[in-house]
Protein backbone atom coordinates (compact mmCIF):
# COMPACT_ATOMS: atom_id res chain seq x y z
CA UNK A 1 0.00 0.00 0.00
CA UNK A 2 1.20 3.59 -0.90
CA UNK A 3 0.49 6.41 2.00
CA UNK A 4 -0.48 9.82 0.33
CA UNK A 5 -1.51 12.94 1.85
CA UNK A 6 -4.58 14.56 0.97
CA UNK A 7 -5.13 18.23 1.09
CA UNK A 8 -8.06 20.14 -0.05
CA UNK A 9 -7.41 23.67 -1.93
CA UNK A 10 -8.82 26.47 -0.29
CA UNK A 11 -8.29 29.31 -3.64
CA UNK A 12 -5.94 29.07 -6.29
CA UNK A 13 -2.74 30.62 -4.66
CA UNK A 14 -2.98 27.92 -1.82
CA UNK A 15 -3.67 24.84 -4.53
CA UNK A 16 -0.52 26.36 -6.43
CA UNK A 17 1.27 26.53 -3.16
CA UNK A 18 0.48 23.26 -1.45
CA UNK A 19 0.91 21.10 -4.77
CA UNK A 20 4.70 22.66 -4.58
CA UNK A 21 5.38 20.73 -1.53
CA UNK A 22 7.18 17.75 -2.19
CA UNK A 23 7.89 15.81 -5.85
CA UNK A 24 5.22 13.48 -6.41
CA UNK A 25 2.32 15.70 -6.10
CA UNK A 26 -1.02 15.65 -7.99
CA UNK A 27 -4.46 18.13 -8.25
CA UNK A 28 -7.60 15.79 -8.44
CA UNK A 29 -10.53 16.88 -9.75
CA UNK A 30 -13.35 14.43 -11.15
CA UNK A 31 -10.95 11.57 -10.66
CA UNK A 32 -12.54 9.66 -13.60
CA UNK A 33 -9.10 8.81 -15.10
CA UNK A 34 -6.47 9.47 -12.28
CA UNK A 35 -7.99 6.89 -10.22
CA UNK A 36 -8.30 4.56 -12.42
CA UNK A 37 -4.19 5.40 -13.45
CA UNK A 38 -3.54 5.06 -9.55
CA UNK A 39 -5.76 1.81 -9.68
CA UNK A 40 -3.49 0.48 -12.56
CA UNK A 41 -0.21 1.29 -10.66
CA UNK A 42 0.71 3.86 -13.47
CA UNK A 43 0.92 6.88 -11.28
CA UNK A 44 1.86 7.40 -7.31
CA UNK A 45 0.83 10.51 -6.12
CA UNK A 46 2.36 10.97 -2.59
CA UNK A 47 0.51 14.51 -2.04
CA UNK A 48 -2.84 14.85 -3.38
CA UNK A 49 -4.66 18.74 -3.95
CA UNK A 50 -8.04 18.44 -4.15
CA UNK A 51 -9.21 21.14 -6.02
CA UNK A 52 -13.38 20.76 -6.08
CA UNK A 53 -13.35 23.92 -3.20
CA UNK A 54 -12.02 26.67 -6.06
CA UNK A 55 -15.48 28.05 -6.65
CA UNK A 56 -14.65 30.67 -9.25
CA UNK A 57 -13.46 27.20 -11.61
CA UNK A 58 -17.25 26.39 -11.59
CA UNK A 59 -19.07 28.73 -14.24
CA UNK A 60 -19.92 29.63 -17.11
CA UNK A 61 -19.72 33.01 -18.67
CA UNK A 62 -19.97 35.10 -21.19
CA UNK A 63 -17.04 37.45 -22.15
CA UNK A 64 -16.79 41.27 -23.52
CA UNK A 65 -15.66 39.90 -26.78
CA UNK A 66 -19.15 37.78 -27.16
CA UNK A 67 -17.21 34.66 -26.34
CA UNK A 68 -17.59 32.06 -23.30
CA UNK A 69 -15.71 31.14 -20.55
CA UNK A 70 -15.50 27.56 -19.15
CA UNK A 71 -14.66 27.28 -15.57
CA UNK A 72 -11.88 24.43 -15.28
CA UNK A 73 -13.61 22.82 -13.00
CA UNK A 74 -17.35 22.59 -14.44
CA UNK A 75 -18.54 18.99 -15.24
CA UNK A 76 -18.70 18.03 -18.68
CA UNK A 77 -22.21 17.60 -18.16
CA UNK A 78 -22.73 20.93 -16.95
CA UNK A 79 -21.07 22.44 -20.13
CA UNK A 80 -22.52 20.00 -22.67
CA UNK A 81 -26.26 20.96 -21.15
CA UNK A 82 -25.06 24.36 -20.39
CA UNK A 83 -27.79 27.00 -22.32
CA UNK A 84 -25.35 29.31 -23.76
CA UNK A 85 -23.14 26.29 -25.56
CA UNK A 86 -25.79 24.51 -27.02
CA UNK A 87 -27.13 27.59 -28.22
CA UNK A 88 -24.00 29.15 -29.96
CA UNK A 89 -21.11 26.40 -29.64
CA UNK A 90 -23.75 23.13 -30.03
CA UNK A 91 -20.55 21.38 -31.58
CA UNK A 92 -18.99 21.24 -28.61
CA UNK A 93 -22.15 19.74 -26.84
CA UNK A 94 -22.06 17.27 -28.78
CA UNK A 95 -18.95 16.40 -29.10
CA UNK A 96 -18.93 16.09 -25.00
CA UNK A 97 -22.17 13.76 -24.98
CA UNK A 98 -20.79 11.61 -27.90
CA UNK A 99 -17.74 10.81 -24.80
CA UNK A 100 -17.84 8.27 -21.93
CA UNK A 101 -21.19 7.60 -19.94
CA UNK A 102 -23.93 10.15 -18.39
CA UNK A 103 -22.36 8.91 -14.98
CA UNK A 104 -18.59 10.18 -16.21
CA UNK A 105 -19.43 12.92 -17.58
CA UNK A 106 -21.36 13.89 -14.62
CA UNK A 107 -17.94 13.68 -12.50
CA UNK A 108 -15.39 14.44 -15.22
CA UNK A 109 -14.21 18.30 -15.31
CA UNK A 110 -13.25 20.55 -18.60
CA UNK A 111 -9.85 20.84 -16.99
CA UNK A 112 -9.12 16.88 -16.47
CA UNK A 113 -10.83 16.17 -20.12
CA UNK A 114 -7.62 17.49 -21.60
CA UNK A 115 -5.17 15.53 -19.41
CA UNK A 116 -6.53 12.45 -19.61
CA UNK A 117 -4.30 9.69 -20.64
CA UNK A 118 -3.93 7.83 -23.61
CA UNK A 119 -6.14 4.45 -23.67
CA UNK A 120 -3.18 2.27 -25.61
CA UNK A 121 -3.21 -1.02 -24.33
CA UNK A 122 0.41 -1.05 -23.74
CA UNK A 123 0.75 1.82 -21.83
CA UNK A 124 -2.25 0.43 -18.87
CA UNK A 125 -0.01 -2.88 -18.70
CA UNK A 126 2.01 -1.96 -15.94
CA UNK A 127 3.77 -5.36 -16.48
CA UNK A 128 4.55 -4.45 -20.74
CA UNK A 129 7.12 -2.20 -21.83
CA UNK A 130 6.10 1.71 -22.81
CA UNK A 131 7.90 4.89 -24.15
CA UNK A 132 4.93 6.95 -22.89
CA UNK A 133 5.50 5.38 -18.92
CA UNK A 134 8.61 4.63 -19.12
CA UNK A 135 11.13 6.31 -21.60
CA UNK A 136 13.38 4.34 -22.95
CA UNK A 137 11.62 0.81 -22.61
CA UNK A 138 9.98 0.53 -26.32
CA UNK A 139 6.57 0.74 -28.05
CA UNK A 140 5.17 -2.91 -28.50
CA UNK A 141 2.21 -0.94 -29.79
CA UNK A 142 3.93 -0.93 -33.35
CA UNK A 143 4.25 -4.65 -33.87
CA UNK A 144 1.84 -5.55 -31.76
CA UNK A 145 -2.18 -4.46 -31.11
CA UNK A 146 -2.45 -1.20 -32.54
CA UNK A 147 -6.38 -1.12 -34.18
CA UNK A 148 -6.70 1.87 -32.01
CA UNK A 149 -3.38 3.47 -33.16
CA UNK A 150 -2.18 6.77 -34.54
CA UNK A 151 -2.07 7.13 -38.60
CA UNK A 152 -0.68 10.40 -38.93
CA UNK A 153 1.73 12.71 -36.24
CA UNK A 154 3.32 9.39 -34.39
CA UNK A 155 7.12 8.65 -33.95
CA UNK A 156 9.67 5.89 -33.94
CA UNK A 157 8.90 5.77 -29.93
CA UNK A 158 4.91 5.97 -29.08
CA UNK A 159 2.23 5.64 -32.30
CA UNK A 160 -0.40 6.20 -29.06
CA UNK A 161 -3.22 8.29 -29.68
CA UNK A 162 -5.02 11.05 -27.63
CA UNK A 163 -8.71 9.49 -26.93
CA UNK A 164 -10.60 12.79 -26.16
CA UNK A 165 -13.75 13.78 -27.51
CA UNK A 166 -14.64 17.42 -25.98
CA UNK A 167 -11.02 18.46 -27.21
CA UNK A 168 -11.37 17.82 -31.70
CA UNK A 169 -14.47 19.89 -30.71
CA UNK A 170 -12.41 22.55 -28.67
CA UNK A 171 -9.53 22.40 -31.98
CA UNK A 172 -12.05 23.40 -34.28
CA UNK A 173 -13.49 26.17 -32.30
CA UNK A 174 -9.91 27.85 -31.37
CA UNK A 175 -10.26 27.93 -27.98
CA UNK A 176 -7.15 29.16 -25.37
CA UNK A 177 -6.22 27.18 -22.58
CA UNK A 178 -5.93 29.41 -19.31
CA UNK A 179 -3.18 28.98 -16.45
CA UNK A 180 -2.08 29.78 -13.68
CA UNK A 181 1.24 28.75 -11.88
CA UNK A 182 4.45 28.98 -10.36
CA UNK A 183 5.40 31.61 -13.28
CA UNK A 184 2.10 33.27 -12.92
CA UNK A 185 -0.99 33.26 -15.32
CA UNK A 186 -0.57 32.53 -19.28
CA UNK A 187 -2.92 31.90 -21.78
CA UNK A 188 -2.16 28.30 -24.45
CA UNK A 189 -3.69 28.50 -27.72
CA UNK A 190 -5.59 25.27 -28.13
CA UNK A 191 -3.50 23.62 -31.10
CA UNK A 192 -0.72 24.20 -29.17
CA UNK A 193 -1.17 22.51 -25.82
CA UNK A 194 -1.17 18.92 -27.30
CA UNK A 195 2.11 18.37 -28.19
CA UNK A 196 3.68 15.13 -30.58
CA UNK A 197 4.99 12.17 -29.10
CA UNK A 198 8.48 12.44 -30.52
CA UNK A 199 11.48 11.42 -28.47
CA UNK A 200 9.48 12.27 -25.91
CA UNK A 201 6.34 10.46 -26.02
CA UNK A 202 6.24 10.51 -21.80
CA UNK A 203 4.98 14.78 -21.87
CA UNK A 204 1.43 14.95 -23.26
CA UNK A 205 1.16 18.72 -23.51
CA UNK A 206 2.77 21.71 -22.72
CA UNK A 207 1.57 22.45 -19.30
CA UNK A 208 4.33 23.09 -17.03
CA UNK A 209 5.07 21.52 -13.94
CA UNK A 210 2.83 22.45 -11.14
CA UNK A 211 0.24 24.41 -13.52
CA UNK A 212 -2.92 24.75 -13.02
CA UNK A 213 -5.63 24.87 -16.11
CA UNK A 214 -8.52 27.50 -14.87
CA UNK A 215 -10.39 28.10 -17.36
CA UNK A 216 -11.36 28.05 -21.18
CA UNK A 217 -12.28 30.46 -23.48
CA UNK A 218 -14.43 29.88 -26.27
CA UNK A 219 -14.11 32.61 -28.99
CA UNK A 220 -17.06 34.47 -30.37
CA UNK A 221 -17.36 31.93 -33.32
CA UNK A 222 -19.16 29.28 -32.54
CA UNK A 223 -20.06 27.43 -36.28
CA UNK A 224 -23.71 27.18 -34.28
CA UNK A 225 -25.88 27.50 -38.14
CA UNK A 226 -23.12 24.44 -39.88
CA UNK A 227 -21.82 22.09 -37.48
CA UNK A 228 -20.97 18.42 -36.79
CA UNK A 229 -19.28 16.16 -34.69
CA UNK A 230 -19.09 12.52 -36.19
CA UNK A 231 -17.70 9.70 -33.67
CA UNK A 232 -16.67 6.09 -35.52
CA UNK A 233 -16.32 3.44 -32.52
CA UNK A 234 -16.59 -0.56 -32.23
CA UNK A 235 -20.05 -0.07 -30.07
CA UNK A 236 -22.17 2.74 -30.33
CA UNK A 237 -22.07 4.11 -27.07
CA UNK A 238 -19.15 4.01 -24.01
CA UNK A 239 -16.20 3.32 -26.14
CA UNK A 240 -13.43 5.79 -27.41
CA UNK A 241 -13.08 7.27 -30.95
CA UNK A 242 -12.05 5.15 -33.81
CA UNK A 243 -11.66 8.03 -35.90
CA UNK A 244 -13.86 11.05 -34.86
CA UNK A 245 -15.00 14.15 -36.89
CA UNK A 246 -15.75 17.90 -35.86
CA UNK A 247 -16.28 20.09 -38.63
CA UNK A 248 -17.70 23.52 -38.27
CA UNK A 249 -18.69 25.18 -41.40
CA UNK A 250 -19.58 29.10 -42.34
CA UNK A 251 -21.02 29.81 -45.77
CA UNK A 252 -21.58 32.59 -48.09
CA UNK A 253 -23.66 32.49 -51.30
CA UNK A 254 -23.47 29.20 -51.18
CA UNK A 255 -19.87 28.68 -51.11
CA UNK A 256 -17.28 28.24 -47.79
CA UNK A 257 -16.18 31.20 -46.10
CA UNK A 258 -14.38 29.87 -43.13
CA UNK A 259 -14.49 25.79 -42.35
CA UNK A 260 -12.47 24.15 -39.55
CA UNK A 261 -11.96 20.35 -39.88
CA UNK A 262 -10.27 18.36 -36.41
CA UNK A 263 -9.86 14.61 -35.84
CA UNK A 264 -9.52 12.72 -33.15
CA UNK A 265 -7.91 9.19 -32.69
CA UNK A 266 -5.50 9.13 -35.71
CA UNK A 267 -2.52 11.40 -33.66
CA UNK A 268 -1.40 11.63 -30.56
CA UNK A 269 -3.28 15.04 -30.46
CA UNK A 270 -6.63 16.80 -31.92
CA UNK A 271 -5.54 16.76 -35.90
CA UNK A 272 -5.61 19.76 -38.01
CA UNK A 273 -4.13 20.82 -41.49
CA UNK A 274 -4.97 24.21 -41.88
CA UNK A 275 -4.03 23.71 -45.90
CA UNK A 276 -6.82 21.50 -46.09
CA UNK A 277 -9.38 24.64 -44.38
CA UNK A 278 -7.26 27.05 -47.12
CA UNK A 279 -7.93 24.35 -50.00
CA UNK A 280 -11.88 24.73 -49.51
CA UNK A 281 -12.34 29.09 -49.19
CA UNK A 282 -14.24 29.89 -51.66
CA UNK A 283 -15.21 26.19 -53.02
CA UNK A 284 -19.07 24.36 -52.63
CA UNK A 285 -19.53 22.39 -50.14
CA UNK A 286 -20.05 19.19 -51.59
CA UNK A 287 -18.60 15.59 -51.46
CA UNK A 288 -15.68 15.90 -54.63
CA UNK A 289 -14.31 18.83 -52.71
CA UNK A 290 -14.27 17.50 -49.28
CA UNK A 291 -13.17 14.15 -50.91
CA UNK A 292 -10.22 16.38 -52.16
CA UNK A 293 -9.72 18.25 -48.32
CA UNK A 294 -9.75 14.28 -47.14
CA UNK A 295 -6.70 13.94 -49.19
CA UNK A 296 -4.32 16.68 -47.74
CA UNK A 297 -5.38 16.18 -44.51
CA UNK A 298 -4.45 12.60 -44.62
CA UNK A 299 -1.36 12.67 -46.53
CA UNK A 300 1.44 10.65 -45.64
CA UNK A 301 -0.71 8.81 -43.60
CA UNK A 302 0.68 5.58 -42.52
CA UNK A 303 -1.08 2.33 -40.76
CA UNK A 304 0.49 -0.08 -38.34
CA UNK A 305 -0.95 -3.28 -39.51
CA UNK A 306 -4.38 -3.34 -37.09
CA UNK A 307 -5.23 0.21 -37.80
CA UNK A 308 -4.86 0.39 -41.86
CA UNK A 309 -8.44 0.47 -42.38
CA UNK A 310 -8.42 4.09 -40.19
CA UNK A 311 -7.17 5.87 -43.43
CA UNK A 312 -9.96 5.04 -45.91
CA UNK A 313 -12.17 5.51 -42.40
CA UNK A 314 -11.13 9.23 -41.70
CA UNK A 315 -11.49 9.80 -45.42
CA UNK A 316 -15.01 8.87 -45.56
CA UNK A 317 -15.56 10.41 -41.96
CA UNK A 318 -14.31 13.84 -43.51
CA UNK A 319 -16.60 13.71 -46.23
CA UNK A 320 -20.21 12.49 -44.19
CA UNK A 321 -19.45 15.03 -41.49
CA UNK A 322 -18.65 17.91 -43.72
CA UNK A 323 -22.10 17.15 -45.39
CA UNK A 324 -23.81 16.72 -42.37
CA UNK A 325 -22.26 19.99 -41.02
CA UNK A 326 -24.77 21.33 -44.09
CA UNK A 327 -27.79 20.03 -42.34
CA UNK A 328 -27.10 19.69 -38.86
CA UNK A 329 -30.63 18.25 -38.26
CA UNK A 330 -29.51 15.31 -39.78
CA UNK A 331 -27.71 14.31 -36.75
CA UNK A 332 -30.49 13.60 -35.00
CA UNK A 333 -30.34 10.03 -34.25
CA UNK A 334 -32.29 7.96 -37.11
CA UNK A 335 -31.76 10.96 -39.29
CA UNK A 336 -29.91 9.85 -42.55
CA UNK A 337 -26.88 12.45 -44.07
CA UNK A 338 -27.87 14.03 -47.37
CA UNK A 339 -25.24 12.44 -49.38
C1 LIG B 1 -14.79 4.26 -18.69
C2 LIG B 1 -14.39 5.60 -19.22
C3 LIG B 1 -14.78 5.95 -20.53
C4 LIG B 1 -14.42 7.19 -21.03
N1 LIG B 1 -14.79 7.52 -22.32
C5 LIG B 1 -14.42 8.72 -22.84
C6 LIG B 1 -14.77 9.08 -24.17
O1 LIG B 1 -15.40 8.31 -24.91
N2 LIG B 1 -14.38 10.30 -24.62
C7 LIG B 1 -13.69 11.18 -23.84
O2 LIG B 1 -13.37 12.28 -24.28
N3 LIG B 1 -13.34 10.85 -22.58
C8 LIG B 1 -13.68 9.66 -22.07
N4 LIG B 1 -13.32 9.33 -20.81
C9 LIG B 1 -12.38 10.18 -20.10
C10 LIG B 1 -13.04 11.21 -19.22
O3 LIG B 1 -13.61 12.19 -20.02
C11 LIG B 1 -11.90 11.78 -18.36
O4 LIG B 1 -11.54 10.75 -17.43
C12 LIG B 1 -12.29 13.02 -17.63
O5 LIG B 1 -12.62 14.06 -18.53
C13 LIG B 1 -11.17 13.50 -16.72
O6 LIG B 1 -11.65 14.56 -15.91
P1 LIG B 1 -11.54 14.49 -14.31
O7 LIG B 1 -12.06 15.78 -13.81
O8 LIG B 1 -12.17 13.26 -13.78
O9 LIG B 1 -9.95 14.41 -14.19
P2 LIG B 1 -9.09 13.75 -13.02
O10 LIG B 1 -9.12 12.26 -13.16
O11 LIG B 1 -9.41 14.35 -11.72
O12 LIG B 1 -7.66 14.30 -13.45
C14 LIG B 1 -7.05 13.91 -14.66
C15 LIG B 1 -5.67 14.59 -14.72
O13 LIG B 1 -5.84 16.00 -14.84
C16 LIG B 1 -5.21 16.68 -13.77
N5 LIG B 1 -6.10 17.84 -13.51
C17 LIG B 1 -7.44 17.80 -13.37
N6 LIG B 1 -7.92 19.05 -13.33
C18 LIG B 1 -6.86 19.89 -13.43
C19 LIG B 1 -6.71 21.31 -13.47
N7 LIG B 1 -7.76 22.14 -13.40
N8 LIG B 1 -5.46 21.83 -13.61
C20 LIG B 1 -4.37 21.01 -13.67
N9 LIG B 1 -4.46 19.67 -13.64
C21 LIG B 1 -5.69 19.12 -13.53
C22 LIG B 1 -5.08 15.68 -12.64
O14 LIG B 1 -3.97 15.97 -11.83
C23 LIG B 1 -4.85 14.39 -13.45
O15 LIG B 1 -3.51 14.30 -13.84
C24 LIG B 1 -13.69 8.10 -20.25
C25 LIG B 1 -13.33 7.77 -18.93
C26 LIG B 1 -13.68 6.53 -18.42
C27 LIG B 1 -13.29 6.18 -17.02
Amino acid sequence: MNNFAYQKAADTSDALHKVAQGTASSFIAGGTNLIDLWKYNLVHPENLIDINGLRDYKSINKTEDGGLLLGALVTNSATAYNEHIVEKYPLLSKAILAGASAQIRNSATNGGNLLQKTRCYYFYDAASPCNKREPGTGCPAKEGLNRMHAIVGYSEDCIAVFPSDMCVALAALEAVVNVNGPEGERKIPFEDFHRLPGNTPHIDNNLAKNELITSISLPKEGFAENYSYLKLRDRNSYAFALVSVATGIKLKDGKIEKIRIVLGGIAHKPWRVTEAEDFLIDKEANVDNFMAAAEIILKGAKGFGDNDFKIDLAKRAIVRNGMMALNPESQRPGAQPSL
